[in-house]
Parts: C-alpha cells; structure tokens; sequence
C-alpha cells in the first residue's frame, strides 16, 4: 500500500472505531443518568451531595444529547441509540435490587468509580477523533471530559465527608437505641 492509501486505510479505520466508542458512550450516559438519580434519591441526609448529584444528572443528560449530535454530525442513523439505554437500565435496576444498609457508600464508590471510566472514554475519544480529523467531535469530547474531571474531583474532596457523616448517623442510632 502507498503511504497516501495507507494513511488513508488508517483514518476511515479511525472513523469506524470513533461511531462506536460514541455509541457506547451513549449508552454509558444513560447509564450514569439511571445511576446518578437513584444515587440522588439515597442522599436525603447529605443536602451538599445530593445538589452535585443533580447538577451532574443535568450534565450527564446534555451529554447524552452531545454525544447524539456527533453521531448525527458523521452521518449515523440514531433512532436505535434508546434502545441501549433501555438494556443499561434494566441493568442498574437489577443492581439496585441489592438493598443494603450501606447503599450510600456503595453508590458512592459507583458514582466514584463511574467517573474515572467516563474520564478513560472521552480520553479515548478525543484521540480517535483526532485520528479521524473530525476536529468538531474531539472539541465536544473535550468539553465533557472536562465536566467528568470536574465531578470526579469534587467526589475525590467530598466522598470522606460522606463517610463521615453516615458513620456518625450509625452512631447516633444505636445510641438512640440503648
Ligand atoms: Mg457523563
Ligand atoms: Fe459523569
């Protein structure tokens, strides 16, 4: 192959593999949606957390939506796109059947854990769209990346709070009880 044919080889390569990394990052935000509101619905007790919860399930929402557009931008059918999240659902409401006393700080470390994954997806993203030349999509990739890093960092600062405050609530009950 001639350098100009294989360079070219490389960049549809590029293309193809950048639809479906955006695809799975579709269903991986709506998966984080499912997640982060019954994350939301846990945290009564912890008003600071919940209201970073909520802004994130606002983020987390437009993203889905960016992520679509890029799809839409490179010429890919999305009408399927729903259905992926449908199956990341179900999915998270089997998790969710797992009722514990430590659900918090279970849903913490996911929320924690899921973060870092979204952090790896867009890192991955914005390399294969530069691959691709599709600089538009690596821009968006970019700005949501930049959004994940921020939420990851404040889960970094407040998660031993939370830890804090639900080892002082345990306290408080069994105190109650004596
Ligand atoms: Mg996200
Ligand atoms: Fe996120």
């Amino acid at each position: 192959m001639s350098t100009v044919r294989k360079e070219m080889h490389e960049h549809n390569e590029a293309r193809e593999h950048l639809i479906d990394w955006l695809r799975d990052a579709h269903a991986m935000e709506m998966q984080a949606e499912t997640m982060l509101k019954g994350q939301a619905g846990r945290l009564e007790h912890y008003p600071e957390v919940k209201a970073r919860v909520e802004q994130h399930i606002t983020e987390t929402q437009q993203q889905a939506r960016e992520v679509e557009r890029c799809l839409k931008s490179l010429g890919e059918d999305t009408s399927s796109l729903k259905d992926t999240g449908g199956k990341a659902m179900a999915l998270m409401q089997a998790m969710g059947g797992m009722v514990t006393s430590d659900e918090v700080i279970k849903g913490a470390m996911a929320s924690y854990a899921f973060e870092h994954m979204e952090i790896a997806s867009y890192t991955i993203l914005i390399a294969a769209a530069q691959a691709a030349g599709e600089t538009e999509v690596a821009h968006t990739c970019g700005k949501i990346l930049r959004e994940e890093h921020a939420m990851a960092a404040w889960l970094a600062e407040h998660t031993p709070s939370v830890v804090q405050q639900f080892l002082q609530r345990k306290q408080a009950d069994q105190t109650a009880k004596r």
